[in-house]
């Protein structure tokens, strides 16, 4: 009987081993465990509570434009060291070595429906998707170029704002980004992910001439927490959250991640 039972419990280890990490999701939003190939297929989103995962620059380029159609552009920008900031490089090294990426944020040109568009897309996984130089002045390229080649331009951020270890090169460019985006004679749609707080919200992410949010998404200049702390009041309910930036008039739609690409589509058909 003890070997019996010893056996059985050996083939129940060997068992799980066989499952390879991140087979399994849990839900941010419910707390349910969840099979990750089945959200994949649902563009990483929760089927139980509409929980709105957070993805990477390259599952939004496939989510919204045409297939192969993207042809990035500023691909070698990287950042330096400016301020000489402590472990700056080595956390710059790792993350371009995470993401594949040389900063927070993928430019160039691509196609929703066969119309051409100027699109950026940020990515959170590199150092919290902030802005420092590279970002910021990938962004003013691609504002230039939509206004030169005539193109409607399409910004999605992913942020915790500006990046602290270039000081204040990283807010320059908010003054940057916001005085190019002045310049523009094209449409500009700006999709807030979650999050797009501080500097990028206080920048590109709030001038667009729509502005989307995915549900769910954090939306603000200072966090909630610093606020609460400041005020010393409860916070309303959801505050922050596109919901509420839709009620307060930041936002002007709230869109599911699986209507985004065809919203952009009639939106930029009414637009252009
Ligand atoms: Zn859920």
């Amino acid at each position: 009987m003890k070997w019996f039972e010893r056996r059985k419990r050996v083939e129940k280890e060997s068992k799980r081993k066989e499952i390879p990490d991140g087979f399994w999701i849990k839900c941010d939003g419910c707390g349910e465990i969840l099979y990750k190939k089945e959200i994949m297929k649902n563009l990483m989103v929760c089927p139980k509570c509409n929980y709105h995962f957070r993805i990477d620059s390259s599952i939004y380029e496939s989510i919204l434009l045409d297939e192969e159609s993207f042809k990035a552009e500023d691909e070698n920008l990287a950042p330096s060291d400016p301020l000489r900031f402590r472990n700056y490089p080595e956390k710059v090294k790792k993350a371009q070595k995470k993401t594949s990426l040389n900063d927070a944020i993928i430019c160039g040109q691509g196609k929703i429906e066969g119309r051409d568009i100027e699109i950026c897309i940020m990515d959170f996984n590199f150092i919290g998707g902030s802005m420092g130089s590279v970002v910021g002045e990938k962004v003013k390229r691609a504002i230039q170029r939509a206004s030169g080649l005539e193109l409607p331009l399409v910004i999605v951020s992913a942020t915790g704002g500006a990046r602290m270890h270039e000081g204040i090169l990283s807010l320059m460019q908010m003054a940057k980004t916001a005085t190019a985006l002045n310049k523009l004679n094209t449409p500009f749609i700006s999709i807030l992910t979650h999050p797009t707080t501080a500097g990028v919200l206080a920048s590109y992410a709030s001038l667009g001439d729509v502005i989307i949010a995915e549900p769910g998404a954090l939306i603000g200049f200072a966090g909630p927490r610093v606020i609460q702390q400041t005020i010393k009041k409860e916070l309303p309910e959801g505050f922050q959250r596109s919901e509420f930036m839709l009620g307060h008039g930041l936002v002007d739609m709230v869109v599911h991640r699986k209507d985004l690409r065809e919203t952009v589509n009639i939106l930029l058909g009414h637009l252009c």
